[in-house]
């Protein structure tokens, strides 16, 4: 048998239910696995060892009086450092936040703690999700587990490198323009951005709150399902979660069939700086979704061009003003020795922030001001209207859209000091946020022994057809590989 640790969730929630296995032997596999790969990998900005191994005792005891406990009991789970946890350091990978312990969990972690996921630990992270390559974390950048001069993606970097790697076989992070999807296509893994309003956001740190959803990372489209079934749901913390019925996400898996679904695939999508690579393997999934009974047809999203300009007006607003409450007076870190409240607060934010997020409250707060809004912000709003009306008329011929996660392989640390560049990694996964919609990113083969990633992108709350499809493919192209690491 493998190692505790290389299980999936399900296979080891089958064991832990057959009573071969016990939730402690289970999490401390995982946490010296953990041990043994994070000097050079990086993942964690807090591990939780004693909290996991005493989450995972109190499952054992439960078992052992007879109960019947929920598929996660017993299961480790890493959590995104912005999602906030009582009693456990949260930084939002910034300064600013470098001594915050929450007085409370987010909606997602009480609901896992519910269902007895085992908390190992809190993922790596660009400074308040804004990056795509964990680089712009205060702490420290995380490796990716192909190649660790690579870079595991971002800004939930921690969180997919963590799975990869067999740190966790699940984990939790947020996607406000693709960092669940981006970094799961470069670390090879499964990860899934659910419909706006499927998850609550209660909790969750909030980068730009019209876009940000929570979502999960797995290696396998079942466990992904497992994971995404925990959190879904109406909360009522969070107004803008839906009341929409939580369909049974294990059962949409359990059938992967495809015959007779309507895929498109949004040629705009293989253009801006897809690699011959991507644009092939992305091409070849088609094939074998049509292979495997599926309609495939081109199709046009012309609007999605002016998706990453509009992002880069819209983000920015928003996140100038959800970061404007860390005036060091309300949470974590407050610089010494100034006098004065505007002083204090001025000194604070100029030492707690970094550079990556400055420019972004600076480029929010030009493009919200009077004289400025309507020529930026009301733009791309009128412009983020027309995207919607794209899918949504894409959407009534076909089922699904079949696009690249990212155009190219994951890039080499420092390699894209080019902020430009940057921001083009998320080209393919942006619109999908500006959208609302739920997207999905699994592996569809290799470039130059690094891992590609396709993306399915669904109607709203149709999560559970995305999840059929993707474990249709996953089952057609067999069980993926392990990282070397
Ligand atoms: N890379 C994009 C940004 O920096 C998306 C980040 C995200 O989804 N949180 O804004």
């Amino acid at each position: 048998m493998n190692s505790l640790y290389q299980l999936t969730a399900s296979q080891a929630a089958n064991l832990l239910k057959n009573r071969k296995i016990s939730a402690r032997e289970l999490t401390e596999s995982t946490l010296a696995r953990m041990d043994a790969v994070e000097p050079a990998l990086k993942a964690f900005l807090t591990t939780t060892p004693e909290l996991a191994l005493q989450l995972a005792d109190q499952i054992d005891r439960r078992r052992a009086a007879g109960e019947t406990l929920p598929p996660l009991a017993g299961i480790p789970v890493a959590l995104k450092d912005n999602l906030c946890t009582r009693g456990v350091r949260t930084t939002a990978g910034s300064r600013i936040l470098e001594g915050f312990v929450p007085p409370s969990n987010a909606t997602v972690v009480e609901r896992l703690l519910q269902q007895g996921a085992v908390i190992t630990g809190k993922t790596n992270l660009d400074e308040f999700a804004m990056g795509s390559s964990t680089e712009n974390s205060a702490f420290h950048p995380t490796a990716n587990p192909w190649d660790l001069q690579r870079v595991p993606g971002g800004s939930s970097g921690g969180s997919a490198a963590a799975v990869a790697a067999c740190c966790a076989p699940l984990a939790l992070g947020s996607d406000t323009g693709g960092s669940i999807r981006q970094p799961a296509s470069y670390c090879g893994v499964v990860g899934m951005k659910p419909t706006y309003g499927r998850v609550s956001r209660s909790g969750l740190i909030a980068y730009a709150s019209s876009l940000d959803q929570i979502g999960p990372f797995a290696r396998t489209v079942e466990d992904c399902a497992l994971l995404l079934q925990a959190i879904a749901g109406h909360d009522p913390l969070d107004s803008t979660s839906s009341e929409a019925p939580v369909p049974d996400y294990a059962a949409a898996c359990a059938h992967p069939d495809v015959k007779g679904m309507r895929i498109g695939i949004p040629e705009e999508y293989f253009a801006q700086g897809v690699t011959p690579d991507v644009d092939r393997l992305v091409r070849a999934a088609a094939s074998e979704y049509e292979r495997l009974g599926a309609v495939v047809e081109p199709c046009r999203l012309p609007s999605s061009e002016y998706a990453l300009a509009a992002y880069y007006v819209i983000a920015p607003a928003e996140c100038s003003s959800n970061l404007a409450r860390f005036d060091g007076v309300k949470y974590g870190f407050r610089t010494a020795n100034v006098a004065g409240h505007i002083g204090l607060t001025e000194q604070t934010r100029g030492e707690g922030f970094g550079p990556e997020v400055k420019q972004r409250i600076m480029i929010g707060v030009y493009a919200l001001s009077a004289g400025y809004y309507d020529a930026y912000y009301r733009r791309a709003q009128q412009v983020r209207t027309l995207i919607c009306r794209e899918f949504e008329e894409a959407f009534h011929k076909f089922d699904l859209l079949l696009t690249p996660t990212a155009p190219a392989v994951a890039f080499t640390m420092g390699e894209n000091s080019d902020p430009f560049q940057m921001k083009l990694a998320d080209v393919c996964t942006i619109p999908v946020n500006m959208a609302g919609l739920p997207g999905i990113s699994l592996c569809c083969g290799f470039s130059n022994g690094m891992p590609v990633g396709m993306q399915l992108i669904g109607r709203p709350f149709e999560e559970a057809l995305l999840l059929r499809a993707a474990a249709a493919y996953e089952t057609a192209a067999g069980p993926a590989s392990m990282p070397p690491l």
